[in-house]
């Protein structure tokens, strides 16, 4: 069955139609510049051959139109009509709540979608809109919501509390949510499936333009570092993580701030790209830092040092670790962050291979010396194949 990925945000989308029999992905591509001018698409097969059209998109519906039209394309398309598209996975930001796995959507659904759509006010807007031209334009299509947040809906209220009344939390569902969950339940449960079941305490470290680490036990999260948004946890590329709300405050009335733009301040202008004064790339930081750039290298040594800090608390959390995993781009091909963050980790058990961290390798790639209680690991992550597998499943169970 071929199962077409929808990931969406406000003004663009981004798709992959994967053969789920093998798990195989067929073709990529992405809309730009949805309800403006000077839309476009881009679509690669596997072997090489490219869709390009400009074209304006006034909705997702256009969007998807156009995604329909080049996956059928008889030069650079994948299949050779819509029908042999068994199921649509959408990406939905948040499930509130409400779901505590992937569903298949009906009209509920999309209802529940819309109310929690004020907790990701800069992504569901998109991704309903997305749901609900994909349920127009492909009629009789099953389709799966698959949240970022509901891998991490196993926490415990301990974990996910915040310090305030309760009955806030109960009015408005202000808590820890937790985000990235497609990639850290793909990867814990490749990680599992490497080290055996019995090695079941384990550390994911997703770095890219986001970054959060979870700690899962027996395949599920028990805690995670992002929070009632993405803006809680690590130092990433310009988000700030973890700050005293008073220090917001102070600086809102500072730099003559709303509080939305205090918001936005936080989650593009700080964060590595803050400190450094330069970059939110950490292959421009690692450059610079060679280069003698000492804000760069304060930049991401506050980075990984927030890192540590969470490995060693989730180590605590988890009781013990058996394994610590590194994904997303940072964490798959940054040696340097990666050396930074397993300096001096012997306490918990870790042997680090320096030498291994900086060969390149393909797929799974072992970092820790083969004594090392805790093994250490960079692991791949495949988010849109996580969304295909569950949205496979998905389908299957429902028509039993
Ligand atoms: P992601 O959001 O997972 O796509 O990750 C993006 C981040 O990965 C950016 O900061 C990139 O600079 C970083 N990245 C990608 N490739 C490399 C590389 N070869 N070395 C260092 N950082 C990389």
């Amino acid at each position: 069955m071929n199962i077409l990925v929808i990931n969406a945000g406000s003004s663009s989308l981004k798709y992959q139609l994967i053969d789920i029999a093998n798990e195989t992905m067929l073709l990529k591509g992405i809309c730009d510049r949805i309800g403006m001018k000077g839309g476009s698409i881009n679509q690669k097969t596997a072997d090489g051959r490219q869709f390009r059209l400009e074209e304006d998109m006034p909705t997702h519906k256009e969007a998807i139109e156009l995604v329909l039209k080049a996956l059928v394309d008889k030069e650079a398309g994948a299949i050779s009509s819509v029908s042999e598209i068994g199921a649509v996975g959408h990406r939905v930001l948040h499930s509130g709540e409400d779901f505590h796995s992937s569903v298949v959507i009906d009209d509920e659904v999309v209802r529940i979608c819309e109310k929690n759509a004020e907790l990701g006010p800069l992504h569901m807007p998109g991704n309903i809109a997305c749901i609900k031209s994909c349920r127009e334009v492909m009629p009789g299509v099953p389709m799966v919501a698959v949240f970022d947040t509901t891998f991490h809906s196993t926490m415990p209220p301990k974990a996910f509390m915040y310090g305030i009344p309760y009955s806030v939390y109960q009015q408005y569902k202000v808590r820890k949510y937790g985000f990235h969950g497609t990639s850290h339940k793909f990867v814990s449960e490749e990680a599992v499936k490497f080290l055996g079941a019995e090695h079941s305490r384990i550390i994911i470290c997703h770095l890219g333009n986001g970054s959060s680490i979870s700690a899962v036990k027996d395949g599920k999260c028990i805690d995670t570092s992002m929070g009632f948004t993405p803006l809680e946890g690590l130092i990433m590329g310009t988000r700030s993580g973890d700050i005293d709300p008073a220090a917001v405050e102070f600086m809102r009335a500072k730099l003559s701030m709303t509080p939305e733009d205090a918001v936005q301040f936080l989650n593009k202008k700080c964060g590595m790209l803050g400190i450094s004064e330069l970059d939110s790339d950490m292959r421009v930081l690692e450059k610079a830092i060679e280069e003698g750039n000492e804000k760069a290298a304060l930049a991401v040594e506050a980075a990984a040092y927030r890192i540590k800090k969470y490995i060693g608390s989730f180590a605590a959390a988890l009781g013990g670790v058996d394994a610590i995993v590194f994904t997303g781009g940072i964490g798959e091909n940054s040696s340097y962050m990666r050396k930074l963050v397993m300096q001096d980790m012997e306490y918990l058990g870790v042997e680090f291979d320096f030498d291994e961290n900086e060969k390149r390798a393909e797929g799974l790639h072992m970092l820790s010396k083969s004594e090392s209680y805790v093994k250490v690991f960079v692991l791949p992550t495949n988010e849109e194949l996580s969304i295909a597998r569950e949205t496979a499943q998905l389908v299957a169970a429902d028509k039993k």
